[in-house]
C-alpha cells in the first residue's frame, strides 16, 4: 500500500464522526484515537464506551494486518511472496490467505478490473510516492506482461505462488476493507454498540448513533479537494451497521499536460482507468467486499459497473460522474438524498 497524504484520505465524511454526535441537541464527544497506518489516516470513534484499551486493541490489530500485507514492509507475507515470485511458494498467515482469496474472487467476477497482481504497474507509475511520472509505452508493455491474476496461485496449506519472476501482489485496493472488518469484530466482542471506524475512506458505521437512530452518512463532493475542516457533501443517507467505501480519481494523482493520472490502474491498458467516473461509493455489510468492489467498479466505469453491482446481493452503489451526475443502484432509490443542487440524480 502506498502512503497517502492526510489531507486527501477521508473520502467519506460521517456527519457526526469527526467532531461530535448530537443527542437531544447536546453534543456527545466520542472516545477517539487516530493515527497513520495501512498507508492512510485512521480514526476510531467510540460513542458508548470509554475504555481506551478497546481502541488500543483495534490499533494493534490494524498494525498486525499492515505488517502482514504491506508491500512497503520488507518482511511482510506479501513482500515475501513477491520476492519468491517464479521461485517457490510461500506460506502466508490466514489473514493474508483470506484476503487473497477474496481478491481472486473479485478479479474473476470483474473480468480483471480488480487485479491483485497490479504491483508492477503501481510501481512503474509511482503515484503518491513523489517519484510519479508518465512511463514510456515500452515500460508499460513490459510491466503489463507481469500482471495477471490467473498466475497467482492459492495452494493448500496457506501457500501462495506467483508464476513469474517480477510479478507483484499489491493489496492496496482491498486490505483496508479487511482491516475495517477486523476492527469491527473487536469492537463487537468488547460490547461496543455505537462507533465509527474510518480507515481513510473505508468507513464502517457500527450500530447506530447512541440514541438508537441511524447514522447520517454523507458522500463527499469529489470535485472539491478536501481538508478536514472543509467538508462538502453531495448527498446523504441513513445507515446502521454498514460499510461505505469510496474510490475516486481525486484521492491520489498527478497532472501532466492537463491530464490527471490517478492511482487506480486499468490492467488492460496499463494506464490509470480513463472514464467519466469521478467517484464510486459502495455500501455493503462487509468492508472487504466494498473495498474490492469500489476499485473494480471504478475501473469498469458506469455502465458495466452498475450492471455488475445490481447482480450482487447486499451491495449498493453511488456513482458520481465528472459531469456532476449521480447514478445509484435500484435499491437505494428513495433513500439517498442530494444535498448539493449542482449535482443531478439520473436514472440509468
Ligand atoms: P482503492 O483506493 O481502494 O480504489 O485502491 C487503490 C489502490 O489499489 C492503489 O493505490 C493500488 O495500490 C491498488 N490498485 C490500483 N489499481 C488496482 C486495480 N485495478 N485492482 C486492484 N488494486 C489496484
Ligand atoms: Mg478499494
Amino acid at each position: 500500500m502506498n502512503r497517502r497524504s492526510i489531507s486527501v484520505v477521508i473520502i467519506f465524511v460521517i456527519f457526526v464522526s469527526l467532531s461530535s454526535c448530537t443527542i437531544d441537541n447536546k453534543a456527545i464527544k466520542p472516545l477517539s484515537k487516530d493515527g497513520f497506518m495501512l498507508g492512510t489516516f485512521v480514526v476510531i470513534n467510540l460513542y458508548d464506551q470509554k475504555d481506551e484499551k478497546i481502541i488500543d486493541e483495534v490499533f494493534e490489530r490494524l498494525r498486525e494486518i499492515e505488517n502482514r500485507m504491506s508491500v512497503n514492509i520488507e518482511d511482510s507475507d506479501i513482500s515475501l511472496v513477491n520476492k519468491n515470485a517464479g521461485i517457490k511458494p510461500v506460506k502466508v498467515h490466514q489473514d493474508v490467505y483470506y484476503v487473497l482469496k477474496k481478491a481472486k474472487y473479485y478479479s474473476e467476477i470483474s473480468g480483471g478490473a480488480f487485479e491483485p497482481t497490479i504491483g508492477p504497474l503501481v510501481n512503474l507509475w509511482g503515484i503518491g510516492t513523489g517519484n510519479e511520472r508518465v512511463p514510456s509505452e515500452e515500460e508499460i508493455r513490459k510491466s503489463l506482461i507481469k500482471v495477471d491474476f490467473n498466475k497467482l496461485h492459492l495452494l493448500g496449506n496457506n501457500e501462495v505462488f506467483l508464476d513469474e519472476k517480477d510479478m507483484m501482489i499489491d493489496l492496496g485496493g482491498i486490505a483496508k476493507g479487511y482491516a475495517a472488518d477486523e476492527a469491527k469484530k473487536i469492537l463487537l466482542d468488547r460490547g461496543v454498540k455505537s462507533a465509527i471506524i474510518d480507515l481513510g475512506g473505508n468507513i464502517y458505521a457500527l450500530g447506530s448513533k447512541p440514541d438508537g437512530t441511524p447514522w447520517r452518512l454523507g458522500i463527499q463532493n469529489p470535485m472539491i479537494s478536501r481538508s478536514r475542516n472543509k467538508v462538502s457533501h453531495i448527498g446523504i443517507f441513513d445507515g446502521k451497521n454498514i460499510s461505505v467505501v469510496t474510490s475516486g480519481d481525486y484521492e491520489r494523482y498527478f497532472e501532466e499536460n492537463g491530464i490527471r493520472y490517478h492511482h487506480i490502474i486499468d490492467s488492460k491498458t496499463g494506464f490509470p482507468a480513463r472514464n467519466n467516473v469521478a467517484g464510486i461509493s459502495v455500501l455493503s455489510q462487509d468492508s472487504i467486499d466494498g473495498d474490492a468492489l469500489s476499485t473494480a467498479l471504478f475501473v469498469l466505469g458506469l455502465d458495466e459497473g452498475l450492471k455488475l453491482a445490481e447482480k450482487i446481493d447486499g451491495v449498493d452503489v453511488i456513482y458520481i460522474t465528472k459531469d456532476m451526475k449521480i447514478y445509484i443502484s435500484s435499491n437505494l432509490r428513495g433513500k439517498f438524498e442530494i444535498t448539493n443542487e449542482e449535482f443531478e440524480m439520473m436514472t440509468p
